[in-house]
């Protein structure tokens, strides 16, 4: 199966579940695992922060630190597209007592900082208290450039706002700016980096920031239920991909730009090529061949999620024949309609 409906399908390599069956663990909820803190420490480093917390999803991990960063009914501006205001069932309102204020996000995936400062609520009874803004880097595969970064955490600052990065694919952008991820990640209060998508593990996240909101995000984590025991046996597939599957995310992007130039050959596909920067394609079909198309690639072993605006995902278990035998079968189905 060629399965391009995300790149959280990766399966872990033999090498990966090696490290994993040989690392070294303890209980984490006593700080006694020596791969997770090991594993929580290097992503400190190689992020410009102070501490790293392990985290058993990039859900849990972003609510962690939006409980961490706001009281009970203070407000966080984030994208209207944004993973923990649309895709997280609602959690910082359900769990965290916070208010969600949303923005729509520009054509490059970057909050207008305008826009924003519109948004922050004076101090008035009337108002919740804005206390944050959360960007996301990369959004749907698009890289945030590095000057529009420095311009929001100046924002913040200035506003008296903190500023938190949800970077679940953030070494998708820092190996597409061909910069270290600290160039990205320095500046912000607060990153969440999952382990799970591009970098191949099977479970995990790591929130990075400042010590004392590290601290509290650990007492949330716990309230959530995310508190592990033996983790070590997690974390050791986290350290594995920073060592080997990070460098390799290039590939990820080659693929998905040579999938694009394949398909945007294709008449009854309206695709974007300039917008292919990382390891994801958007492309629009007529809504009478979402479910067609989906079947037909089923048949020839590729999986995608059905729609009218297909989203391509390319990862470590898809090769560049992959991508050959993908566009075949995109071929294939419209040649025949
Ligand atoms: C996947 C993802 C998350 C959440 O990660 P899970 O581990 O699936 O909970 C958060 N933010 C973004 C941008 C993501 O793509």
């Amino acid at each position: 199966m060629i399965d391009l409906r995300s790149d959280t399908v990766t399966q872990p390599t033999r090498a990966m579940r090696a490290a994993m069956a040989a690392a070294e663990v303890g209980d984490d909820v006593f700080g006694d695992d020596p791969s997770v803190n090991r594993l929580q420490e290097k992503l400190a480093e190689m992020t410009g922060q102070e501490a790293g917390l392990f985290f058993p999803s990039g859900t849990q991990s972003n609510l962690a630190a939006l409980m961490a960063h706001c009281e009970r009914g203070e407000e966080f501006i984030i994208g209207s597209l944004g993973h923990s205001f649309k895709y997280e069932a609602g959690g910082a309102a359900v769990l965290g007592s916070l208010w969600p204020c949303p923005v729509e996000y520009e054509a490059n995936g970057t909050l207008d900082l305008n826009k924003v400062a519109a948004l922050i609520k004076p101090d008035d009874a009337h108002f919740p208290h804005t206390r944050l803004m959360v960007l996301e880097n990369t959004q749907n595969g698009r890289v945030l450039p590095l000057v529009y970064l420095q311009a929001a955490t100046e924002f913040a600052r200035h506003h008296g706002l903190n500023i938190h990065l949800d970077g679940a694919r953030v070494f998708n952008a820092s190996v597409k700016l061909g910069v270290p991820v600290r160039e990205i990640t320095q500046h912000f209060d607060s990153v969440s980096i999952c382990l799970s998508k591009g970098l191949g593990c099977p479970v995990g996240t790591v929130l990075v920031g400042k010590r004392e909101l590290i601290a509290k995000a650990q007492r949330a984590r716990k309230i959530l239920g995310g508190g592990m025991r033996q983790a070590g046996i997690l974390a050791a597939a986290g350290l594995y991909a920073l060592e080997h599957h990070v460098k390799r995310l290039a590939e990820d992007h080659a693929n998905a730009k040579k999938l694009a130039e394949g398909l945007v050959q294709i008449k009854g596909i309206q695709l974007d090529l300039a917008a292919v920067q990382t390891n994801m394609l958007f492309l629009e079909i007529q809504p009478q061949h979402a479910q067609p198309l989906a079947q037909h690639l089923k048949q020839a072993d590729i999986l995608i999620l059905p729609g009218v605006r297909l989203r391509l995902v390319t990862h470590l278990d898809v090769s560049a024949a992959d991508v050959g035998r993908v566009i075949t079968a995109f071929q294939g189905y419209f040649a025949s309609r």
